[in-house]
């Protein structure tokens, strides 16, 4: 009997010894990049782990360089001047996919707002707040400024390298946006903080294989003037700051220029529009954090860690 159990216990050691050995002998690389203005955490499990982040790297740091506000040399910023830079089929799906999601939102996600945020100071962190002459001067005019879906549209781009190299998986940080990809080993979901303005994590959501998880909030931006503050998300309506009563929106879904556009456009729709928007969208899921600091999440967001009222179809 004694014999018996110590075969069985060397047996299980082995079997242990194989599934740790199997563990650790999974490739792992950790990268963070500066990239589109932000820190950027690039994590990768799989074979050739070192080459995705390679590649995941250079496609940022191309992503950047062709849609920069800032960079005079930029196609964005020659497209800007009336100029008429030569556009990849991807550009051309990229914009044509941006003016969709515009029309999609009713313009709430509007990527030709860039004359305003640049009368706000927003560009270059020169902030001020414009006269109503300069407000209305600015919505007359039709600048791109892909601010408010590049990083997820980035994120977008990462599962398709990592899907062509046949990655295991991997989760990336870019700026405000999570983008996962892949199964867990144990099946279990990778579980994503939605940041709390206040520090510290506002709530968990567990999110189940590729997907891109993106916050828009006021906190992300901001100046203050006279005792007000002013943030970046404007409302393409009036050309200030969306004013519907929401510090943040986070959005999941399947595609990160989906996830991205909608985050901003929620943002400035508010609680009750983005609702109704949500009912007739089946696409994503989303979490409201509200000035007052209630919280609101659409029925099919797993949401852990905190107080929310669920909404519901
Ligand atoms: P996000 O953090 O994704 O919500 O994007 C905000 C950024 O997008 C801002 O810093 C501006 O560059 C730009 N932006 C501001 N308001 C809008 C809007 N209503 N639609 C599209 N882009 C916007
Ligand atoms: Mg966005």
């Amino acid at each position: 009997m004694k014999r018996l159990l110590c075969v069985a216990l060397a047996a299980a050691l082995v079997l242990c010894g194989c599934a740790a050995d199997a563990w650790r002998a999974v490739e792992m690389r950790e990268e963070t990049v500066w990239a589109m203005d932000t820190v950027m955490d690039l994590k990768l499990w799989g074979k050739g782990a070192e080459e995705g982040i390679g590649q995941i790297t250079a496609m940022l740091y191309a992503l950047d360089e062709k849609w920069s506000v800032t960079r005079q040399e930029s196609v964005l910023s020659r497209m800007n001047r009336g100029e008429d830079p030569a556009l990849t089929p991807q550009d051309e799906d990229l914009l044509v996919r941006v003016e969709a999601l515009s029309q999609r939102t009713g313009g709430a996600f509007n990527p030709w707002m860039h004359s305003v945020s640049a009368a706000w100071g927003f560009y270059g962190g020169n902030y001020r707040v414009p006269t109503q002459a300069q407000i209305d001067e600015a919505l007359a005019q039709r600048q791109l400024d892909l601010g408010a879906a590049l990083k997820g549209y980035a994120g977008q781009q990462a599962v398709e390298l990592l899907e062509k190299l046949d990655m295991e998986r991997g989760i990336l940080t870019l700026g405000g946006n999570v983008q996962t990809y892949g199964e867990k080993p144990d099946g279990s979901p990778w579980n994503v903080g939605i940041q709390n303005p206040n520090g510290g994590v506002l709530g968990t959501l567990a999110v189940t294989g590729t997907a891109s998880i993106v916050t828009s909030g006021s906190y992300q931006r901001y100046f203050e003037e006279n005792g007000v503050r002013y943030h970046h998300i404007l409302d393409p309506k009036t050309g200030y700051p969306a004013d519907t009563g929401l510090t943040s929106v986070t959005v999941i879904c399947r595609d990160g220029l989906t996830a991205d556009a909608l985050s901003t456009a929620l943002f400035v729709m508010g609680l009750e529009r983005g609702s109704d928007f949500w009912r007739e969208s089946d696409d994503f899921e989303a979490v409201f954090l509200l000035t007052d600091g209630r919280i609101y999440a659409t029925a099919g967001a797993c949401l852990s860690g905190c107080e929310y009222e669920v909404i519901s179809r």
